[in-house]
This record gives C-alpha cells, structure tokens and sequence, in this order.
C-alpha cells in the first residue's frame, strides 16, 4: 500500500493528518506479516500501530491486555470513531459479549481487546480455531518478563496462542523495559524475526521537578491553584495518607477522593469512573492505581513520597499528558520515605539479590532527586538511552543552579553532628544548628553544644536543603538501620580539619512563588472560543456517555479554536477529526464557532473567506442561496456575511429575509437573555421558532437600532 493510501486511512478512520515517528513503519511490518517489538514511551502512539492494521486486514485482530479499564478505553474511543471494537475480560456483561459474538459472525468485529486469562482458556482457544485473526497485538509486553516492574506468570503462556495462529504478524508493545527486559521480551514469546522499534523515552510535553518534602500540603494547595480544573494524581505511599490528602482537599472544595488496594469493589469503580468522566478533578492514591487509567487529559502527577524506583516513577509521571498536551510533575522527596522502603525490603521475605537490587534501585531515584543537572537526561541514561543535551523541560533545564562556597556551611553542620555524638537525625540537626527551643533539645541537653544556633541565620529549609547536599555528595551519610540518624563519614575529615573546599547549591526559591512559574507560552486563541468548545464537546461526551476527550481530545479542540472554520468540510480538514466525527459533530462546532465570530462581532476573517466578494455578489442582486453555491459556502455562511457586512453599516436589505413577527421574537429573546452577545444565549431563549439564519439577521438589525439609539 503506497504511504498515500496510508495516509488517507489515517485520517478518514482516525482523523490525523500524519504519522508520529516509526508508527508508519511498525504499520506496514504489520501489514507485511512480520513480528515486531514496539518500545514507545506513554502517549507515544502504540494502538495506532494494531488499529490501523486491523482495519487493513481481514478478519478481527486479537489484542491482549492485562488493564480492564484500558480495554473499555481503547473501546470506546475506537467506536467514537465508528468502529466496531469488543471487549472481553472479567467485568464483560453476558450483554456485551452476545453482541461481540455476533459481530464477530457477521465479520463486523475489527478489533477484540481480551485478557490473558480469557484468551488462553481451552474454550476460548478453540472458538477461534476456524476465525480469521488478522493479527496479534500485546499491550504492555513486559508483563512477560521477570525483568520487568510488573511480571505476570500468564503473559508467558501467550506463546501458545502465538503458535496457534503461526501465519498471523504479531505486535509485542511496551512503555518500560530496559535492555534486559526487552531481550526477555523476544525470547518468551518466542517472536520469529522480530524487528525492534525502539522511540526515545524521553516525554518533552512533561516538565518534571523535584521538591522537598516539607509542608507538602501547602505545595499542594498552591499548586492547584495554579491547575484549576486539571485531572490530576497525588501518589502516596500509604493508604491511610491517600485518605487523609483527599480529605484536607475535600475541605479546601475540591473534588478529591482517595484511592488504595483496600477500598471496596464499588468504590473503586466509582472513582475510575468519576476521573475518567472528569466529575472527580484529584485522586489520591497508592501506586494501586493507574495501572488501569488510560485517561489521556491527565494534566499533573504529585509524587508526595518519594516512588520506589526509576522505573516506577516514570511509568508513573507517564500517565500524564498522553494527549501531547502540556503535563506537570512534581515529586517531594525526603529521607523518611527512603527509611520506610529500606525497612520494608530488609523485612521482606525475598532472597539477598533481589533485596539488594531493591535497595539500589531506591539509592538510584534518591539520586535523582538530588540531582543537581537535567532531570530528563538522568532518567534516560538510566534507561540506556545516552543523552546529554539539556532537556529544557525540566526544573534544572530551567533554573540552572548556581554553586557557591558552602565550606563554613558544611563545617558547622558536620560538626554539630559530631558534637551531638552522631545520634540524631536531619531535623533534629537542623533545630540545633538553628537554636531552637524545642523540648527535646533541652532533655537531651544539645544547647550546650558549641554549635548550638550556629547557624540560626539560614531558614530551616535552606539548612534541609544543604544538608541533603551534603549526603548526596558523601560528607554525611544516613544510617538506616539506627532510625535514619546522620553520621559522618570519612570525607567528613577533610572539610572539618583540612578546610577542603565544598561546593553548594542554593535552594530553587519556592516560597515566593508557586511551584510552577511557567504560564502557556502564547494564548494564540480566544480563551473564550476555546471554553464554548470545551462546553458543546463536554455536552455531546455525556449525550453519548463517552468520556470528553473521546469526542475531542484538547489538541483538537485548540485547533479547531485556532482555525475556526467556518463549514463543515473546513471542519473535517483539521488534524483529529476523521470521517464519522466529522458528520456527527461538524455542524454544531462549525454553529458554536460561528456565533461566536457574531458575537464577538470579529472583523478577523477566517482564511480564504472575503466578505467583500459575498458583498460584491450581493450587490449585483444574486441571491444569498446563489452566492453560496457561487463560492462553495453554506448558506449559513454566506448570511453570516451578510448580518456582519450590515452591523459594520454597510446598507443591506435584511429585513427581506425575515418572516412576520420574526424581529419581535428576536426582540423578546434579546431582552431575556439580558441582551446577551451571544447569539447562543439568544437561541436558548427563542427556541426552534427562529433558525440560526433568520436569528443572526434580527440581531443585527436589532443591534445596530441599539447602537444607533445609544449615539443619539
Ligand atoms: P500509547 O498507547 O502509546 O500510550 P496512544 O496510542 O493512546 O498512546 O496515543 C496517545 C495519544 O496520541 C492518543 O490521544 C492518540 O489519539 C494520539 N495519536 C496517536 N497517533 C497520532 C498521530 N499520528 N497524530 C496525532 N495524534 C496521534
Ligand atoms: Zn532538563
């Protein structure tokens, strides 16, 4: 198939204008018969890779996955576009699966989503012995290997279901596996010449920064005033903190509510369902959840503890902004968090090796809240992705740091350590080093120290901050084992007796101002046009019970804002909207666009479209229907010029168009809207008694009565 072709099923079916980087390439592997292995980070565009070939080929393609809620996602977002898609996995209706049956019978079924567990019983296994399987698709395929963050022994009985269908190409498709992990990947499912299509990891839509972990909950609330509105996740390690974050937001009116392995069945769904639909703006929740989100508008993720590993963290941060749009994420790290995983690994059951591993991988992410270089290019390089160039979307890309002589910072900070006989830990250090008049400095008599209020001229937080510096760079160290107190370590010496030199870095100011100081780049929309489009696409969503971005996703929308197009075939050229979209919901965007252009009375005219070529028809006295089939606009158009033409004074006839008692009605409506600019607001008023048309006519002339009056 030529790249044209592919091109027009791209956007006829989906509505994109083009491929993203290798999904072209894995299409026609596909199409080709081949086995392949798809590593694309979250959001990169992996179903695009199984959908469009399961179009293209007979029969219906068989995609596992291990995620319910993913599987409905995919499902309802595929018959958004006019496709025929099942699923079958645990929480499947006798209903839903009646109907996927005789879709499959009368060979109307494109793409059935399954679990694993379903798709390997015998049962399963030998319905589909006589079907035609256009190819086999498995979503997160690191399931498959013991390498990976998330092993599941079913993953690799897949191989059976493999060998069965042996003509059929087989997609295997992951966001997170290492080197390792993605051997593993091709050797258990034993893929047959696998090509490897490798994307970078990197998400350049989401800035990542790393806080201290104090008064988390004012970072919090500052931040969300800084997201109102936005769906977003605040991972916590414990349960009993996922309650008591929700709760506080509760209180605060936010839409908020905690979510753990322990909340019962209905709960559980109620809250998957609520965020999905955006009737629930905050979840705050243990890494139970996400795992079966596939809500691609999450604007920010909050690590409010510090995530168990790298590998964590990122899958994580990547739920957010799937759609390509702009996503914040925000860990708080601090060293108790480190305290309880260490304790949990020491006291779990596993063999040395993997506790060992365990405790590494947790020494890496601490690394990386420490970092003081480009967050990103940390995670990449421990991916095994060698980068080095600036990020420019994360906190240090941003704020580079400035170092600076912190030797007589790092002398009394080890040395009140010293003095304190090695026996407390950061917070404690820092009230003594601060003079603090806490009762427990005075029971364990700390002021009589030499170093007592030393340094009672830095903030506690600056001294928090310094102090983790010191870890970091080997001058103090934490044990683990005695309840995280500090001790020094034998680089401690030279900075105490030989006045080695120690290079700090201050603190990213936070206080001042919120914790994110980036604005949009440019509002290169009206706002205004862009909330009516939010509104019309949230009313369709819950007419046909889909989740918003499953009409249109925000990209889409703020294209359609930016072009504003005038007709419905204008309407269907923009990137994101295909063909079935299109005619279900061309007309009433391309109406909401057009009674804002008259509302906001917009001298700006949309590409290709001159008001004074309609004028100069009109002036040679053809009619409004002529003129429109003339320059290949609606009607509607075409006395949309018109109405405006007029209110710019231009001397039209407008009164023509009008029935009897239209201008009263018009008048009466105006008036209980509160002579509102919103032809919108208008139509509510009058009903279906005055089309859009003759509506724009009669408040134009009503208008301009107005205006004239209010001169005079
Ligand atoms: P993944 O499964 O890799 O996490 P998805 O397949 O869900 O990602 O795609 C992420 C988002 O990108 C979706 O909103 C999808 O519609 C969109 N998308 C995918 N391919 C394209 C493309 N070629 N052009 C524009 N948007 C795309
Ligand atoms: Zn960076």
């Amino acid at each position: 198939m030529s790249s044209e072709n592919l091109n027009l099923v791209l956007k006829s079916r989906f509505g994109f204008d083009h491929f993203r980087e290798h999904q072209e390439e894995i299409i026609r592997h596909v199409l080709n018969g081949g086995h392949g292995l798809v590593i694309m980070p979250t959001g990169g565009g992996k179903s695009i890779c199984y959908q469009l070939p399961a179009l293209l080929r007979d029969g219906f393609a068989l995609v596992i996955s291990p995620l319910i809620s993913l599987m409905n996602d995919q499902v309802r977002s595929l018959r958004a576009n006019g496709i025929i898609a099942g699923a079958l996995h645990s929480g499947t209706t006798g209903e839903e699966s009646k109907t996927i049956h005789e879709n499959i019978k009368n060979g109307s079924l494109k793409i059935l989503f399954i679990s694993p567990e379903r798709a390997l019983t015998p049962k399963f296994l030998d319905f589909l012995r006589d079907k035609m399987i256009s190819l086999i698709a498995i979503d997160e395929a690191h399931c498959v290997s013991i390498w990976g963050n998330d092993f599941r022994p079913e993953y690799a009985q897949l191989t059976t279901l493999i060998e069965i269908f042996n003509e059929v190409p087989v997609l295997a498709l992951t966001a997170t596996a290492d080197k390792a992990t993605q051997e593993d990947i091709r050797q258990q499912l034993k893929l047959r010449n696998p090509k490897t299509f490798l994307s970078s990891f990197e998400r350049p839509n989401i800035h990542l920064s790393v806080r201290p972990g104090i008064q988390r909950l004012d970072q919090i609330k500052e931040f969300l005033q800084e997201h109102k509105g936005q769906p977003g996740i605040i991972y916590c390690l414990a349960r009993k903190t996922t309650e008591s974050i929700a709760g506080a937001l509760v209180n605060y009116g936010y839409k908020a509510a905690a979510y753990h392995a322990e909340i019962d069945n209905y709960t559980r769904k109620k809250v998957q369902e609520d965020f999905q639909f955006d009737r629930l703006q905050i979840v705050c929740a243990t890494i139970a959840f996400g795992m079966g989100i596939d809500k691609p508008n999450i604007r920010w993720i909050i690590h409010y503890n510090l995530p168990k590993n790298i590998e964590s963290y990122y899958q994580e941060v990547g739920r957010s902004g799937r759609d390509g749009q702009e996503a914040e994420a925000v860990m708080f790290y601090s060293y108790r968090d480190v305290a309880v995983y260490k304790e949990f690994i020491q006291n779990s059951d596993a063999d040395e090796t993997f506790k060992r591993v365990q405790s590494e991988k947790l020494d890496r992410i601490l690394e990386y809240s420490q970092a003081t270089n480009c967050r990103t290019n940390v995670i990449l390089n421990y991916f095994g992705e060698y980068r080095s160039a600036n990020c420019g979307h994360c906190d240090h890309c941003q704020n580079p740091l400035q170092g600076f002589d912190g030797t007589k910072i790092t002398q009394m900070a080890l040395s009140a350590c010293k003095r304190c006989n090695e026996s407390i830990g950061i917070n404690l250090l820092v009230e003594v080093l601060r003079g603090s008049g806490k009762r427990e400095i005075y029971d364990r008599h700390l002021h009589e120290i030499k170093t007592y209020g030393a340094g009672k001229d830095i903030t506690f937080k600056d001294w928090n901050h310094y102090i983790t510096q010191l870890i970091n760079q080997g001058y103090l160290e934490i044990d683990y084992t005695r309840h995280s107190i500090l001790i020094c370590t034998p680089l401690s010496d030279a900075v105490l007796y030989d006045r080695k030199q120690v290079t700090l870095h201050r603190q990213i100011e936070l206080p001042e101002e919120p914790i994110v100081q980036r604005k949009s780049k440019s509002i290169r929309f009206k706002e205004n046009l862009l909330d009516r489009l939010e509104e019309l696409r949230d009313r369709l969503a819950k007419e046909d019970s889909l989740p918003s971005y499953s009409v249109f996703p925000l990209g889409t929308l703020k294209e359609i804002a930016e072009v504003r197009p005038y007709t419905v075939e204008e309407f269907s050229k923009l990137n994101g909207v295909g063909e079935y979209k299109s005619a279900k919901y061309g007309q009433e965007f391309v109406e909401t666009i057009r009674s804002y252009m008259t509302d906001q009375n917009l001298i700006k005219k949309p590409k290709g479209i001159t008001y004074v070529e309609t004028l100069e028809l009109f002036r040679q006295g053809m009619t409004v229907a002529d003129i429109a089939t003339k320059r290949g606009m609606a009607v509607s158009t075409i006395a949309m010029h018109l109405a405006k033409l007029y209110l710019k004074g231009e001397e039209i006839n407008l009164q023509q168009f009008l029935l009897p008692g239209d201008l009263d009605m018009a008048r009466q409506g105006w008036r209980a809207s509160g002579f509102s600019d919103q032809a919108s607001k208008v139509k509510e008023q009058v009903g279906d008694s005055l089309n859009y048309e003759r509506l724009n006519f009669a408040l134009a002339i009503l208008k301009r009565e107005k205006a004239l009056k209010e001169n005079n």
